[in-house]
């Protein structure tokens, strides 16, 4: 097979998004869709909740997870893509090297009760992970996955989906997206065939009736959340102002910390590192972060990002030019998460419609 079919029958794999078929599943019924995953096989996860904090976890009944509140703190990009991963491991034998391919990739995996916006993300990084390289372990766990989605019914300040170009109740992303129509009612869009043929395994899902309406439920967050900037002028501003005071100014408080990038939705920079033993070894894959100092340090000690004025315009440069520009899709959600979790309140939105009134304006290199 020729490289460019591959990825033409990868991304078909990948993404096989259509008209979505209405169906209703009952409240009821909610817990007993994700038994019926574990019964299936699926490995299954959801936002479980602690004393504190809400994350993605794996969870071992439908008891665990948690659908109340906003997005959870971490996101579920962990699941496809695991902020550590043992690539393969080596031996060294009397006569020989004995290869170990760690990874388990094969593994049907359900990610359950993700907001559309996360659920958004996953399309918008299967772009990367099959564009110059063809990445098997984000592919091969891809095809394997269904991802079950719940629209939003509420936000907060830091969520802005609506201004780059998603909502409350996208169904980007999802096989299945769930909005909770009526006190005892879900309508579920069935958005894939894996959704489809997961919804019919599980025998939960009835047909839905023409009067059920999703609109009317996230009417109210639409409303709350408004837009926040206009996409629109954000790449032509960038395009034109690398150089600009204005890197400095809302930079001024970011401590390089890599939070942002790391409950990031959308953020997938990593490293890879051999860990060497007297009888074998391992390639080892670690999240890696364009915040931090060391990112582009180069053998000879020159970093080409010697400040994080240059790291953190790198971060909105690579969301909103380089990646619309090489791949024809922003970098960003809108999940809120980076706006939320800064320890130093450094505020997306206020940056993006910052620019936004600039180009507006006409504000930029002379
Ligand atoms: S923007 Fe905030 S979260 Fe991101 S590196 Fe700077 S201080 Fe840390
Ligand atoms: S850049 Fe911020 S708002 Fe956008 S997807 Fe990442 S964490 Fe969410």
């Amino acid at each position: 097979m020729t490289g460019d079919s591959k990825e033409k029958q990868n991304a078909e794999q990948v993404e096989k998004t259509r008209q979505p078929i209405l169906k209703t599943l009952r409240v009821e019924n909610l817990n007993d869709l994700v038994r019926k995953g574990l019964d299936l096989g699926y490995r299954v996860f959801a936002p479980v909740k602690d004393d504190r904090l809400v994350t993605f976890e794996q969870i071992s009944s439908p008891e665990e997870a948690f659908l109340d509140g906003i997005t959870s703190r971490t996101s579920p990009k962990s699941v496809l893509f695991p902020r550590t991963e043992r690539i393969f491991s080596y031996k060294i034998r009397k006569d020989e090297i004995v290869v170990e391919d760690n990874a388990d990739i094969s593994q049907p995996t359900m990610i359950f009760g993700c907001r559309p916006c996360d659920a958004a993300s996953f399309p918008i990084m299967d772009r990367l992970f099959q564009w110059d390289y063809q990445d098997r372990f984000w592919i091969e766990r891809r095809k394997g996955m269904v991802i079950i989605a719940v629209s939003c019914l509420d936000c907060d300040d830091a969520c802005f989906c609506t201004s780059v170009g998603l909502a409350p109740d996208s169904t980007e992303g999802s096989d299945i997206l769930l909005t909770l129509v009526s006190r005892d009612q879900y309508l579920a869009e069935v958005m894939t065939e894996k959704g489809e043929d997961f919804a019919e395994k599980t025998g939960l899902f009835d047909e839905a009736g023409a009067d059920l309406d999703k609109e009317t439920a996230t009417k109210a967050v639409r409303e709350k959340l408004g837009k926040k900037f206009d996409l629109d002028k954000i790449k032509p501003w960038l395009d034109e102002n690398y150089e600009h005071e204005f890197w400095a100014e809302v930079t001024r408080m970011c401590i390089g910390c890599g939070i942002c990038t790391y409950v990031c939705p959308t953020c997938h920079c990593f490293d890879l590192v051999d860990e060497a033993h007297y009888d074998g070894g391992a390639k080892i894959k670690n999240w890696d972060a364009c915040q931090f100092a060391a990112f582009t340090v180069h053998a000879s000690g020159h970093n080409p990002r010697p400040d994080q004025i240059s790291r953190h315009r790198q971060r909105i440069m690579h969301k909103y030019k380089y990646y619309p520009d090489n791949l024809g899709a922003v970098l960003c959600t809108g999940c809120g998460r980076c706006v939320r979790h800064c320890p130093m309140e450094v505020n997306l939105i206020r940056i993006l419609k910052g620019i936004s009134d600039m180009e507006k304006a006409g504000v930029g290199e002379e």
